[in-house]
């Protein structure tokens, strides 16, 4: 079995430390699309990414970058030959499986106030319960001022939590089926218990209320528009007595969102353009006008095409259908925990197996998954080699076991070539995720060979 760790020695082991740190940073601010959106900008400015709204015109070499609705972002890096020969793609998501507090979220019920949630994309909900939980997002009021809001990561912030039931009174409980031991209603977040003082109705919710009133100007009804997302609280963090891997919230599709955009701002110049496409709403179906089912990359590129004074319908789609794109997605590891799913004769990626080629993804017979075609992987095999990448093949456990999608059939439809290309990790969409620095380390750099393809 490749172990990847074994060909560095102990000064680009330090490397491969070194470069997880950041991550590991990224991911313990990137809470949410919209903080990782901000993140990223920053990013690109230091590397100097101009917004496209402030570039008239544009030369090869040029960087610039694009924000839909604070939750999506796109990153170009024009190249030398005309944009009509295609783009190299980059694409990974930022929005992650968490808790949305619903619309009219709060109420109480025992001397407890509650927030009430709806869950956003596949959990098992038993695994959130019981754990310390932060609440991130934005409250925007009527006159359009928008609110951060941003509890329970610092150290001197208070936690939140839904309660489980004790052992002791489990026993009906503990024989349900896994699906029905937590209902999505019952995820509810303990929210604050001191009663406001000469209240006699709902004085915890009240008190509650005053709290948020005093501290952010916001009122009950303010909820209505606003997006708060229940996530874990507290950062990534190393895991292992060697320090070998992380383990984190939001690894789905964070990890191969920093790995793409490290390799995107460290791009020398580039010969064909270098995107880097980083979307929200992967977790649900891509839906929606910040998913990658929405023009807002097709409307992109045609307003960089329209800069170089190409407003040719043609033009747009032969650049789109000649480019070449990562979907740079994570993957299953193989678990020895629970090596009963996962697909044998080494079909399955695993830790320290580097970068993961996928090229189907899919449930049954492979529905629903870009399959990318053989000449596609042949060309892949080729950079990730010639750059000394170490990288597997992988695909999602046992035919018939299960399965999953990611935004790869959505750029395929442009009839771009497309291939599942991700790092592998245990607990997929668990509070906490894990993943190995090697590979994080092997992605960065086969996403960084990709950009200087042809
Ligand atoms: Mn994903
Ligand atoms: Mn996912």
């Amino acid at each position: 079995m490749t172990n990847a760790w074994l060909k560095y020695n102990e000064a680009q082991r330090q490397e491969i430390m070194d470069f997880s740190k950041g991550y590991i940073d990224f991911l313990s601010y990137g809470k949410t699309e919209r903080l990782c959106v901000k993140r990223i900008v920053e990013m690109a400015e230091k590397a100097g990414y101009k917004n496209i709204e402030d570039v008239d015109t544009l030369q090869p070499q040029d960087r610039i970058y694009a924000i839909h609705m604070h939750k999506s972002v796109v990153l170009m890096q024009v190249g030398d030959a005309p944009m009509e020969q295609g783009l190299n793609i980059l694409g990974a998501h930022i929005d992650s499986p968490r808790l949305d507090l619903k619309q009219h979220p709060l109420y109480e019920d025992s001397n407890i106030a509650y927030l009430d949630t709806h869950y956003y994309g596949g959990i098992k909900k038993y695994q959130w319960v019981a754990i310390p939980l932060a609440l991130y997002g934005v409250v925007v009021k009527k006159d359009g001022t928008s609110i951060d809001i941003a509890i329970g990561d610092k150290p001197e912030d208070p936690v939140f939590v839904i309660s489980d039931l004790l052992p002791h009174l489990a026993a009906n409980q503990m024989s349900k089926k896994a699906t029905e031991l937590i209902t999505g209603e019952n995820l509810n977040v303990t929210f604050g218990s001191i009663p406001l003082k000469d209240e006699e109705k709902e004085a915890a919710k009240q008190n509650t209320l005053k709290i948020l009133m005093d501290t952010y100007g916001i009122e009950e009804e303010d909820f209505i528009s606003a997006e708060i997302e229940v996530v874990p609280a507290g950062p990534a963090r190393d895991c292992g007595l060697d320090r070998s891997l992380v383990l984190g919230y939001g690894h789905d599709d964070r990890i191969c969102a920093y790995t793409s955009l490290m390799a995107q701002l460290e791009a020398g110049p580039v010969n064909k353009t270098a995107v880097c496409l980083l979307v929200d709403k992967e977790e649900i179906g891509s839906v929606g006008a910040t998913g990658m089912q929405s023009q807002f990359f097709e409307n992109f590129v045609a307003e960089v095409l329209h800069m170089q004074g190409n407003d040719s319908y043609v033009a747009l789609k032969r650049t789109l259908q000649h480019s070449k794109v990562l979907s740079s997605d994570v993957c299953a590891a193989h678990d020895p925990n629970y090596g009963e799913v996962s697909s044998p004769n080494n079909n399955m990626p695993v830790f320290a197996g580097g970068l993961c080629l996928n090229k189907y993804t899919g449930a049954r017979g492979k529905s629903g998954c870009n399959d990318a075609s053989a000449e596609y992987v042949a060309y892949l095999r080729n950079i990730m080699d010639n750059a000394q990448v170490t990288w597997q093949t992988g695909e999602l456990g046992k035919v018939d076991e299960g399965g999953g999608g990611t935004i790869a059939y959505i750029l395929g439809n442009y009839g771009m070539d497309v291939i599942d290309c991700g790092i592998p990790l245990h607990n997929m969409h668990a509070p906490f995720e894990l993943a190995s620095k090697v590979d994080i380390y092997e992605a960065r750099k086969g996403y960084a060979a990709f950009l200087q393809g042809e």
